[in-house]
């Protein structure tokens, strides 16, 4: 058996942090993985801006409740469910993500815990474990699953190396460049043909 490992924001989702950096201004909110490679700097820098203007919890969510998912994204994820096992493996919170699983019928979701107080500040985070993308497909691996992973930045590359297939999906010219062994497709419609492609199953659209 097969299973597909899905990044979550840039593939199925709108980026969370731009979202709310759009909403409030704040010019300094919109890097991401893709600009800050190291997680844990970008995370601390994300905190340390929040906290400065005052925003918790609540104002984030506020935001997250007028979003949706990607356009065919809900989609592409019944398509990719029917042929595979499917797990999101985000770094994202469950705070943020858990209302996008609603509206994608619920898919297992791997990522990071807020820890919050009873103000709605953001005080810290949790990691799941360090390199948690490329974990998991190791755990994977040892239950002896195949695995194919698609993703959008810096912070899949790790996983997708792990995998037995990588798929670059919607990624900026510079990830693309950056690791050209990649397939790199910007439609749910390519990103199905790769899944096939890298299926050792006989899989049709
Ligand atoms: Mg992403």
């Amino acid at each position: 058996m097969e299973i597909a490992c899905l990044d979550l924001e840039g593939v199925l989702i709108p980026e969370i942090w731009i979202n709310f950096a759009e909403k409030t201004g704040i010019e300094e909110l919109k890097a991401t993985t893709r600009d800050v490679p190291d997680y844990d700097v970008l995370m601390k820098q994300r905190l340390r801006i929040l906290n400065e203007h005052g925003y918790g919890l609540p104002d984030i969510q506020a935001v997250i409740s007028e979003l949706s998912p990607m356009e065919g994204a809900a989609e592409f994820l019944n398509w990719l469910r029917e042929r595979f096992q499917v797990v999101i493996l985000s770094d994202t919170f469950y705070e943020f993500g858990m209302p996008f699983m609603k509206q994608l019928g619920y898919p297992t979701l791997l990522c990071h815990k807020l820890e919050v107080d009873e103000n709605g500040k953001v005080t810290d985070y949790k990691l799941r474990q360090a390199n948690p993308k490329r974990q998991a497909v190791i755990g994977f691996h040892s239950m002896y699953y195949r695995t194919i992973a698609t993703g959008d930045s810096y912070n899949d590359t790790a996983m997708l190396a792990e995998a037995d297939a990588g798929i670059l999906f919607k990624s900026p010219d510079n990830v693309i460049a950056e690791f050209p062994q990649y397939p790199a497709v910007h439609t749910y419609e390519d990103l199905k043909k790769e899944f096939i492609k890298a299926s050792n199953r006989d899989l049709s659209l």
